[in-house]
């Protein structure tokens, strides 16, 4: 078999970590003499150490060079395993993106994996060697290093099973699998034997960062078994795939998400074609627009105002202030105070009452909702940040532990 294994960065913080994760990982090499690739992210808070030690340079670092500088945190954890493979006697090698074939588009900083490359990986695999990959990582068109997005090396390690045609992909954590919410939160939340790729994708998207979104879009395209599991205790973990045999749960989870900002244009002239031209611009510059809320026209205006993730939130302000009198609008307001509350779940399209439910649960514990967004499988809300924690606890009880 060909298993492709990734550790995220608490799973290797240390040299202790090192030799737990190395002891696993020759496991499976001995075990069933399977194939292994490993993918690892930087070890511990170094991507967040390196992003702090530029913003003491520049305020706004060049994004090539960031990518640059934030790679290099992988680079030393694969270095730093394969010599504590090779230590307990076992043959390993590190690859970098660039030996590993990783070809990602363009841009920096949100780069997406193109293709890879895979000669390399298979010729170290022919040698017996356990192949140690970079995550998050890849090189683009120019031959300069991207990264592929804050906790990117999930969609590594599945974009490699799937170029491999791994039998497996496993996500080593450091918690024991998916929940019904995030357990370092909620403390009542339910660990799940399985999810489905829609449903993973959902509360990824919307702020469970157990895994990248992009990760398991890819999986579901491409059909990957892929399992999320503890680093530290042996234990099944939680099978993400297509459908699930489970009696369907009426909602799959509760995610939060405290990585946004709220815009408001102010003041827009109450004509048609307004919005479009807002929004066509945002889409022509890469910025993903989320809740979207348009008041009534009233003395010929009308305010839209709308959420962006932090990450985007610069380039947003740059390109409304390049526009706002193109749009003919009168003034903009910004509040980064806000979170994102959703619940997601497919039994959702055919029950009523979910989205009151909701509403009841932060009717409950005080908590003020400024905007509101559904679709089939999830209903979102926008609130003050500090009221985050709160909001997603009693939303959890509301449908986890009362009579439903
Ligand atoms: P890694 O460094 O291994 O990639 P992350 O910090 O990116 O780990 O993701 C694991 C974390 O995701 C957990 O510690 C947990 O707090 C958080 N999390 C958020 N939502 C969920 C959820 N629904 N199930 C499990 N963990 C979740
Ligand atoms: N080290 C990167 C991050 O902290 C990528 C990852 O962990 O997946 O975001
Ligand atoms: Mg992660």
């Amino acid at each position: 078999m060909l298993i492709v294994q990734k550790f995220g960065g608490s799973s290797v913080a240390d040299a202790d970590l090192m030799r737990n994760v190395a002891k696993r990982i020759i496991k499976t090499y001995d075990d069933g003499k399977n194939d292994v690739v490993v993918v690892l992210s930087a070890q511990g808070d170094t991507t967040d150490e390196l992003i702090a030690k530029a913003e003491e340079i520049s305020p706004n670092p060049s994004k090539r060079e960031m990518d640059m500088l934030l790679s290099t945190g992988e680079q030393q954890s694969v270095a730093l395993l394969a010599m504590t493979i090779l230590e307990m006697g076992y043959p390993a090698v590190s690859l970098n993106a660039h030996q590993a074939g990783m070809i990602t588009t363009s841009t920096y900083g949100n780069s997406r994996m193109r293709r890879i490359d895979c000669e390399r990986l298979k010729l170290e695999l022919g040698r017996k060697n356990i192949v140690l990959v970079t995550g998050f990582q890849g090189m683009n068109r120019y031959d300069d290093i991207t990264t592929l997005g804050r906790g990117g090396s999930d969609t590594t390690a599945v974009s490699l099973a799937t170029v491999l045609n791994a039998d497996l992909c496993e996500i080593y954590t450091d918690v024991d699998g998916i929940y019904t919410s995030d357990p370092r939160i909620v403390k009542d939340a339910i660990k799940l034997d399985e999810i489905t790729y829609d449903e993973m994708l959902e509360l990824a998207s919307l702020g469970a960062r157990v895994l990248h979104n992009r990760s398991v879009e890819l999986a579901k395209k491409h059909r990957v078994k892929m399992v999320v599991r503890s680093s530290i205790v042996e234990d099944e973990g939680t099978i993400v795939k297509e459908a699930c045999n489970m009696e369907k749960m009426l909602i799959s989870g509760v995610a939060g998400d405290d990585d946004v900002a709220r815009v408001s244009i102010i003041g827009v002239k109450d004509t048609p074609g307004k919005a479009f031209d807002i929004f066509s611009t945002f889409a022509k510059n890469q910025i993903n627009v989320d809740i979207i809320l348009q008041s009534i026209g009233r003395h010929g205006t009308k305010d839209i105002s709308f959420t962006v993730s932090e990450a985007q939130f610069p380039q947003v302000k740059e390109i409304i202030s390049e526009n706002l009198e193109r749009w003919d609008a009168k003034d903009v307001d910004y509040n980064h105070d806000v979170a994102k509350v959703s619940v997601v779940g497919a039994g959702m399209v055919a029950n009523t009452g979910i989205a009151s439910r909701m509403f009841e649960a932060m009717y409950d514990a005080n908590i003020n909702i400024s905007m509101i967004s559904t679709s089939e499988i999830k209903i979102s809300v926008l609130i003050d940040k500090g009221d985050m924690k709160k909001a997603m606890r009693a939303i959890h009880d509301k449908f986890y532990l009362q009579d439903l």
